[in-house]
């Protein structure tokens, strides 16, 4: 096998494994906005961002 198709193989597997990843990624995201909507926010403020201490959700305090 010369090197230019063991190339292609390999990014054939890294795009399917990036793709996966990325559902992965989305469903996990959406698994933490369903948990931030339902929480009843206790935020601790900086200069710049206000965050919720139980459930991570971040805002500027920038508008
Ligand atoms: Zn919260």
């Amino acid at each position: 096998m010369d090197q230019k198709s063991i190339n292609n193989k390999k990014v054939a597997r890294l795009k399917t494994e990036i793709s996966e990843l990325q559902e992965q990624l989305d469903q996990r995201k959406e698994e933490l906005s369903e948990i931030q909507k339902g929480c009843e926010h206790s935020f601790r403020e900086t200069n710049v961002i206000r965050e919720c201490y139980k459930c991570g959700y971040a805002e500027s305090m920038y508008y």
